[in-house]
């Protein structure tokens, strides 16, 4: 009977082993309980820090005028969607969001996601199938190679940023139909994937570009547009995604094409066909943010005089920030070790920087993503500035 129910168990026991050892090898993650909205300051297990965590690049998510949009949202339209976008689900708010967000874009047509990882998997799978090809950058988002995976197509990745790669590998292609689908701004080196070259390939090699824009729009280009306007691109080849939980502060996610990619989206994309769209008062919400993006100039130069106080206030012998103009400025340690105990010796004086570690980013480049947001000062970026210069010194790493 005993050694019956240990049976029937063995897949229980299996994943506590797997999580002891990952407690062993010090890769456990666990998560922090906030009791605070997110801004410069967070409570986070019941303590007060200074944040550098998240992705709320422009300060939006706690801002009063989205609370407010919310707030009379929620009373006019109710709290739920009732049922999927092709049922009953489609309230006058989705609809005007997608609209606001394709014309803010430059774009024929956009539909809107519940998450960004559910447009990428939606997109991906619903464009290509078993004759066609995806082309991935290694340092992809997680969610583009699990679109690739699920689509069927032939997946190929290719070194990162490394255009003269891609080509060979698209001119070798015999592929149907080919995508190129990468992150614009990489989320966690903070770099611009050369996205004119991509171009310059797709119309070369009969291929299209899907770009994910989610740590470049409301960030990049022309009133906060995102990374195509950044380079000022436009292209029927082009079909742009960018989340709406980061510089938006609030949640969801976009894509943006021609009409007939929308319109088919909306027939074949399963992350979207089949499932309840959030609320519609998260549209609306959501819809005061894009106004706000729009008029956010003095944010984003904010935002740029903050990286370049970041820049200008690091002195370091052996650490390295890497190359971004973004809001994404990685602080590479090296090992996973000292990634950790520089993370922990920061909250230890109540500043909040993650340590990424392998597999998130390729051995020995541990480091800490330090995010930078128009909520910040210029005084807590020298804040953090001084206790990284101190830290290289006291901790012999
Ligand atoms: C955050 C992120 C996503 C996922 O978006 P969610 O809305 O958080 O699901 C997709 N792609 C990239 C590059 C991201 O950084």
């Amino acid at each position: 009977m005993l050694m019956a129910l240990q049976n029937e168990l063995s897949l229980l026991s299996d994943l506590q082993k797997e999580l002891d050892q990952r407690k062993v090898d010090g890769l456990l993650r666990q998560r922090r309980l906030l009791d605070s909205p997110q801004a410069e300051y967070i409570v986070a297990n019941d303590k007060q820090y200074l944040s550098f965590c998240s992705n709320d690049y422009l300060g939006l998510a706690n801002h009063p005028k989205l609370i407010a949009a919310m707030q009379n949202a929620a009373g006019e339209s109710g709290v739920g969607s009732g049922a999927s976008n092709l049922i009953t689900g489609h309230h006058r708010y989705h609809d005007e969001l997608e609209k606001k967000l394709a014309k803010f874009v430059g774009m024929p047509a956009a539909l809107v996601f519940s998450t960004g990882y559910m447009a990428n998997i939606g997109v991906v799978s619903a464009l290509m199938g078993r004759d066609d090809a995806v082309f991935c950058d290694k340092l992809n988002h997680a969610c583009l190679n699990d679109g690739a995976i699920l689509s069927r197509a032939n997946f190929q990745r290719f070194a990162h940023n490394d255009v003269a790669v891609l080509e060979k590998l698209l001119k070798a292609s015999k592929a149907k139909h080919k995508l190129i689908a990468v992150d614009a701004v990489f989320s966690m080196d903070g770099d611009i994937a050369p996205i004119p070259d991509y171009l310059r390939l797709c119309e070369q090699y009969d291929a299209y570009l899907y770009i994910d824009d989610a740590h470049g729009f409301g960030v990049l280009g022309e009133h906060g547009k995102g990374s195509l306007s950044h380079f000022k691109l436009k292209s029927p080849r082009i079909i742009m995604m960018a989340t709406l939980g980061k510089a938006a502060g609030v949640a969801g996610a976009f894509v943006a094409g021609e009409q007939v990619v929308i319109d088919y989206l909306i027939q074949k994309a399963r992350s979207y066909v089949y499932s309840t769209p959030a609320p519609p008062a998260l549209s609306a919400t959501l819809a005061a943010s894009v106004s706000l993006i729009e008029q956010g100039d003095d944010l984003r130069e904010h935002l740029r005089h903050l990286i370049q106080t970041l820049k200008g206030n690091l002195k370091l012998k052996k650490w390295q920030l890497m190359p971004s103009e973004t809001a994404v400025q990685p602080l590479v340690v090296g090992s996973n070790y000292a990634a950790v105990a520089l993370s922990e010796h920061l909250q230890n004086q109540s500043i909040l920087v993650p340590a990424i570690r392998p597999p998130t980013v390729p051995v020995n480049t541990a480091r800490l993503r330090i995010s930078l947001s128009a909520a910040h000062s210029e005084q807590d970026v020298i804040k953090l500035a001084q206790a990284i210069n101190e830290a290289e010194k006291v901790l012999k790493l």
